[in-house]
């Protein structure tokens, strides 16, 4: 019941009425290597859109498993238009194109309308990424045509890391359900995960693994205060105080990463290095003065951003006014240390 529970929580939170729907045991990049492994077969071509960390892991993941990976790139606080995506596709040719919604190594949140169409109008389906976003800025997997969408526990759903919802649309079982290869993982095997979370119509659910029993209770009940909540306030309250935020990061002088408001993601919100300050002493003068752990880039935007978290429980005014209270200490000691 606990588990039947936690599939409708996630067709709510993923705005899907998707059968196949269900959390796996371990962490978003479970959920990632498990959408992989079970759509892709060795040699089969995938698109991966990469404009920060995720994308290239995303990459990486596929090309270990034998697919031939393409790759749209821009750097981190780049995003793709569907005209390049079309394009890419177009010459690709590929079976799955992989986007991430909220790139919280940059910051931005993709714009998602219309790329579903454009990859079904070329026979390939629709991977996305919403760990950082789902919760925090709107993704609507069935009206947008996303064929496999996964996210994580510990980000705005609040819940202890250690379980990752995933959905699959039809589409999407019919490619994995008829492919000639076993996936390279048992554990992530939908064929068996598929049985595990009583979907595949079968009377009997059969031991498979053992599930993270206390990830799955948690991930309940962050499921059930997040619909309790409501969507639509879930997301235009981190929407309110990350403007909150945005607006006090710029009265102190600071530039924010994502020039286009619309882009920004409001979970995670990215700062330009201020000039003439060394980023690592920022976060290290913050966290010893203010205990509060600020955090740099995260692969390709390493040393071209500050960022900050605000999302679900956290993500409040009190901690808002906390941070920027403690970058306005920091802005003016750290300098002060250098003249
Ligand atoms: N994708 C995105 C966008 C993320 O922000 C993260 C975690 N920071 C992941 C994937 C990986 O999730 P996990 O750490 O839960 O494996």
């Amino acid at each position: 019941r606990i588990m039947n529970d936690i599939k409708k929580g996630i067709q709510y939170a993923f705005q899907t009425s998707n059968n196949m729907t269900l959390a796996m045991s371990g962490s978003g990049h479970t959920a990632m290597e498990c959408a992989v492994f079970n759509i892709v077969e060795p040699g089969e071509s995938v698109l991966v859109a990469i404009n920060g960390i995720w994308g290239e892991r995303v990459a990486e993941i596929a090309e270990r498993m034998g697919a031939k990976v393409h790759t749209l790139f821009k750097t981190p606080g780049g995003h793709f238009t569907n005209a390049e995506i079309e394009q890419a596709l177009a010459k690709h040719k590929p079976v799955l194109f992989f986007l991430t919604h909220g790139e919280s190594s940059a910051g931005l949140v993709h714009p998602m309308d219309g790329v579903g169409d454009i990859c079904h109008k070329y026979n390939c389906l629709l991977l996305v990424d919403s760990v950082a976003s789902l919760g925090a800025a709107p993704i609507l997997m069935d009206q947008q045509n996303i064929d496999i969408l996964y996210t994580g526990s510990q980000k705005a759903l609040n819940a202890p890391p250690g379980t990752a919802p995933v959905s699959f649309s039809e589409r999407a079982c019919h490619k994995m359900f008829n492919r000639k290869t076993k996936p390279v993982s048992y554990l992530l095997d939908m064929t068996h995960l598929s049985n595990y979370w009583g979907n595949d119509g079968k009377p009997e659910r059969i031991y498979h693994h053992t599930g993270p029993v206390s990830g799955f209770f948690a991930l309940r009940e962050s499921l059930a205060i997040i619909a309790e909540m409501g969507l639509e306030n879930s997301w235009s309250h981190h929407t309110e105080i990350a403007e909150y935020l945005w607006k006090g990061l710029e009265d102190l002088g600071l530039k924010l990463f994502i020039k286009d408001k619309d882009l920004r993601l409001p979970s995670v919100t990215t700062i330009a290095i201020p000039e003439g300050y060394d980023w690592k002493e920022l976060l290290a003068y913050i966290m010893k003065h203010h205990r509060i752990e600020f955090t740099g880039g995260l692969g390709p935007s390493v040393g071209m951003v500050l960022r900050i978290g605000l999302m679900g429980y956290n993500c409040n005014k009190a901690n808002a006014a906390m941070v920027l209270a403690a970058l306005e200490d920091a802005l003016k000691q750290c300098r002060k240390s250098k003249a």
